[in-house]
Parts: C-alpha cells; structure tokens; sequence
C-alpha cells in the first residue's frame, strides 16, 4: 500500500514539474528582462565602445546581444588572478560568448559557472609554452591583455575570448552535454563533413589561412576556425568557401554579409 503510495507522489510531482516548469522558465525570464531593461544602456555603452562587431547588427540583433550578455554575466562567477577587476571586464567576456552563439537558441555555456581572467600569458600543466587562454572542467581562463588585443583587432585574425567560448561551446554540447543546442548539436556533423578532411589535409601539411596551430587537433582547428570566421569572413570565404558556408550554417551566422550588407547601408 505504502509503495502504491509513494508511487502516486513521484507520479504527481513529475507531471507537476513538466506542467510548471515552461510557465516559471518564462515567468523568470521576464523578471530577467524587466532588470535587463534598467541597465540596457550600461552594456551598451561598454560594449560599443570595444566591439566593432556589435556595430554591424541590426537593432533587433544588438537588443539580443544585449541580453543574452546581461543573462550570461549574471549567471556567471567571475575570478581576477593578479588582475584588478575593472567593469568592463565582466561584461565584454560575457559580450563575446553571445557573439559566438547569437544565432543558437541556447547560449549560457551553463556547465560553466566560473570565469578565470588573468593578467598576462600564464604557464599551465605541464605545458612548456605559456598560455593565452584555456577551458578545462574547472572553467573558462582568458588573459586579459591578450583578450583586449584580439577585440581590439589587434592580433593578426587570433581572438582568443571567442577562441576559448568556442572550445566552451563544444564542451556543453559534446563532452557534458548540460546544454545542447538542437541545431548546433545536429548540423555539428554536417561541418565535419566539409572541416574533416581539410583538417586531415592540414596534419599532412597542407597549408591554409588558419593556419599550422589549427592542425594540432580537431578541437583546436574548430576554435582557430572560430577565430577566422569572425575575425578575417572575407579571406575565408574566398579561400575555403566550403568551410565558410559550413560555418554559416553551423552557427547562423555570416559575418562576410553583415560587413557587406553594412558597407551597402553607408552607400545608399
Ligand atoms: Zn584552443
């Protein structure tokens, strides 16, 4: 009698739970909205100031960039290691993360919680070459300087803020699977179709613009690609236009167009 019992109450709280639980993710999400709203203006500010990118959005998009920035700073723990903290820091990590997954529906990288930023280059493992920034389970670790001049454009096509947010990407999608994106998780092996073999190509030497670190392996020529992708769109797609049109379709986004439909729009 008791089991028949206890069999009830599970039953009841589960269909009580999927019942509730769309309704009080929506109900949370517009209590999110209505602090975003407040503060709308003081993302925006830092983040214009830093990310030409954000520029070339139209304003529905920018206003999504926007919050999901607010969403991901706030559920995020942010730790400075020989850094001073400084406001923007917070904000334009979290900008760079929902850069890369603005065309996926989800985009918090929940598995991680902590943000690692440090001053400079840093040593890590057993690793002889120092470090510009990594992903382990223990979080997500950026070099402040170096993600500056990768925002600032001033690392010849490297951006290692959405470098690492790429190997995050594929690590709550692939290896913990807390949050996968239907779409990027489906059309992951449509990319590798087209990235396979020129990854393979590349191990046996054969050089491209991504150059010879994205050749080390899989997960790091999906990264460097990110970079490129973002950081250099019109010799990408002029020099691997498969890859590129892969990439589109992978993230849904296509940063070639928005500079052209942009330069179009100055023109007109
Ligand atoms: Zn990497």
């Amino acid at each position: 009698m008791e089991i028949i019992f206890i069999c009830i109450l599970v039953f009841c709280i589960v269909s009580l739970y999927s019942v509730l639980h769309a309704p009080a993710e929506r109900w949370l999400m517009r209590r999110h909205y209505k602090s975003f709203i407040k503060v709308e203006a003081y993302y925006r500010n830092i983040i214009c100031q830093h990310l030409a990118y954000f520029h070339r959005l139209n304003k529905e998009e920018q206003h999504r960039m926007l919050f999901r920035t607010f969403l991901i700073h706030r559920g995020k723990k942010f730790h400075y290691v020989g850094v001073e903290k400084k406001d923007e820091m917070p904000v334009l990590i979290s900008a760079v993360a929902a850069q890369l997954t603005l065309g996926l529906e989800s985009f918090s990288l929940d598995y991680f919680r902590d943000i690692y930023v440090l001053k400079h280059d840093y040593h890590y493992g057993y690793y002889s070459l120092p470090f510009m920034g990594h992903v382990d389970s223990t979080g997500i670790y950026l070099s402040w300087d170096n993600f500056l001049q990768g925002i600032h454009r001033a690392a010849d096509n490297s951006n290692v803020g959405l470098h690492e947010m790429a190997h995050a990407l594929a690590y709550v999608n692939f290896i913990t699977k807390t949050e996968q994106d239907k779409h990027f998780s489906a059309e992951f092996r449509n990319f590798s179709e087209v990235a396979r073999p020129v990854f393979m190509e590349m191990q046996k030497g054969r050089k491209t613009l991504l150059g010879d670190y994205a050749a080390t392996n899989y997960h790091e020529f999906w990264a460097v690609s990110v970079e490129m992708f973002f950081e250099n769109p019109f010799r990408f797609k002029y020099e691997l236009p498969e890859l590129y049109a892969a990439m589109v379709n992978l993230l849904r986004q296509d940063p070639y167009e928005l500079i052209v439909n942009r330069k179009a729009a100055a023109v007109a």
